[in-house]
């Protein structure tokens, strides 16, 4: 695990097809404070972008991006809010798991979009740079989960 929180890595988002915006799965889980970041930028309410669960078990409400993506234009593959973007969004081809705080790298997602440039390079950058935002993410995200 330490050896891949110093990996440094590149995705080629450009000459990709945007798999990870566009699939319709539900990795991307949200906090209150993304959410409403995410409105502020799209003008949406939460209603258009959201999808809220309720786990049977815990009764724990949690809230995720609807996937595909309606904040990915699909004629030029960018991001429309890519400044305000969630840190799963930021994060991936990471997948932060929300339970244990733990990362695992989907290589597999961006295939041969993925690089792993020598030190450093423009754009590059390692899960490392990100911990101290994904471990805060952690705690904001189980604090408000729990109360609601
Ligand atoms: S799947 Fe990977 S390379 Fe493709 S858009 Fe997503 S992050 Fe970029
Ligand atoms: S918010 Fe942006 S980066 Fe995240 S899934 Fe949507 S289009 Fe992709």
């Amino acid at each position: 695990m330490k050896e891949l929180q110093v990996l440094q890595l590149k995705t080629d988002c450009g000459s990709c097809v945007n798999k990870c915006c566009s699939q319709p799965y539900d990795w991307v889980y949200l906090t209150t404070q993304e959410v409403r970041r995410l409105q502020e930028a799209s003008g949406l309410t939460p209603a258009e972008f959201v999808s809220e669960r309720q786990n049977s078990s815990t009764g724990y409400l949690i809230r995720t991006l609807d996937l595909p993506c309606r904040f990915l234009d699909s004629s030029t593959g960018r991001c429309a809010v890519y400044e305000s973007r969630p840190l799963g969004c930021r994060i991936f081809p990471f997948y932060l798991d929300p339970l244990t705080g733990s990362a695992t790298l989907y290589a597999a997602e961006c295939g041969d979009n993925l690089l792993f440039p020598e030190g450093d390079c423009e754009g590059s950058w390692r899960l490392q740079d990100l911990a101290m935002d994904a471990q805060k993410w952690v705690e904001e995200f189980w604090a408000e989960t729990i109360k609601s």
